[in-house]
């Protein structure tokens, strides 16, 4: 590489890099054409702003994300009406975009705001940023370094692909000791002129040109000094994570409807699976089916499973069957249960399989399975 010096790469090695102002220099000259200035969180960059969109962009592309960002800011304009809201109205706006430790740690982290910082981000200390419910270094660093403007290093899924890949880095990133030497390296890169632009630039790099599948090496401000794309092994970077056989798990879930189409859900308790959420009834076979019917809703009428389907979770499978009945009324209704009306639905957050099931069966017909 042209003007180098060197960082340890974790293991003690040393690696050659760019220096700072030659690596910053190329990045912003690039952003300043070809970079994003116009997504709906470079407006008004407030830490609440950036924080609820460096959220949401967690696992999330951004097409994804903007309309859910604006309907958020709509009804939460600030942290403490985000603090004060119930987790249900949350989840129910969170509803479609998955991983909701997100939306339950968010609420947390602004109730948290609200009662230890006055309301304030604490912005000046990255430690009290990261130990914020769902914020960890990572994200403390952008959200600083983007409502700021102070120096902060950011490390996101986008960085550590270009970073992997400009030093050919081996090894899977989520072992300690590459971590280390990523964050070595994402430290030594970061300036301290031109901080948000420049904490974008890593991001759209990331996201624009250096992407998970075909990297546009051709357009990219590093290809003279990439190690990987001088090899041709772009793709092999970054390593990927050990493989382990994923389980499959099986549940029946109770489409349990009455007289007026309604369908009965309850709500998962607040932690462990879809915490918070509110899901069908789930049983491990018809058996159990029918003596919870006949404890709860006795002369409910079962029918035949319908066809299962397939639920992936990052460490597990889960298949579910439906199995429908119908009932004229419940002996009675618990607080945790609630009849849900698909023609006019709650504002409830719903578990993403659930909310496909339920979507696929307006009109209900008993009779019919759905079609999805
Ligand atoms: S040259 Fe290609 S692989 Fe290397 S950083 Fe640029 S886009 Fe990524």
């Amino acid at each position: 590489m042209t003007n180098i010096s060197s960082v340890n790469d974790g293991s003690g090695a040393a690696l050659p890099v760019l220096d700072r102002d030659t690596f910053a220099k190329r990045l912003l000259d690039w952003f300043d054409v070809h970079g994003r200035h116009d997504l709906p969180w470079q407006q008004q960059r407030t830490p609440y702003r950036v924080w609820v969109s460096e959220i949401m962009l967690q696992q999330t592309q951004v097409a994804t994300v903007i309309p859910y960002f604006e309907r958020f800011m709509e009804r939460f304009p600030d942290v403490s009406s985000l603090a004060q809201a119930s987790q249900d109205e949350v989840l129910h706006l969170w509803t479609g975009l998955g991983y909701y430790a997100r939306g339950r740690n968010l609420h947390k982290a602004a109730q948290v705001v609200v009662a230890e910082h006055a309301g304030k981000f604490p912005v000046d200390s990255l430690d009290a940023m990261a130990a914020l419910p769902g914020i960890g270094r990572s994200t403390a660093g952008a959200i600083i370094a983007q409502s700021t403007g102070q120096r902060a290093v950011i490390l996101d899924g986008n960085v550590k692909r270009v970073l992997t890949r400009l030093h050919a880095q081996q090894g899977w990133p989520g072992r300690p000791a590459v971590e280390r030497g990523l964050w070595q390296l994402a430290e030594h890169y970061t300036p301290a002129e031109r901080v948000v632009d420049f904490t974008q630039a890593m991001m759209d790099l990331g996201a624009t040109l250096c992407r998970r599948g075909k990297p546009d090496c051709e357009r990219c401000p590093f290809a003279d000094v990439c190690i990987a794309h001088a090899r041709g092994e772009e793709k092999r970077f970054p390593g990927s994570k050990p493989k382990k056989s994923i389980p499959v798990r099986t549940t029946r879930m109770l489409v349990l409807s009455d007289s007026q189409g309604r369908i009965l859900l309850e709500q998962r308790p607040a932690e462990g699976l879809w915490g918070g959420l509110w899901i069908l009834p789930q049983f491990d076979s018809d058996a159990e089916i029918d003596t919870w019917l006949a404890q709860h809703a006795p002369g409910a009428l079962r029918s035949a499973a319908w066809a299962s389907f397939t639920h992936v979770f990052s460490h597990f499978r889960l298949e579910i069957t439906p199995v429908p009945a119908q009932v004229e009324q419940l002996n009675s209704v618990a607080e945790t249960r609630m009849w849900y009306d698909p023609e006019a639905p709650a504002a409830i957050g719903l578990a993403a399989p659930v909310k496909k099931l339920l979507g696929s069966l307006a009109p209900f017909t008993l009779s019919q399975p759905p079609s999805a």
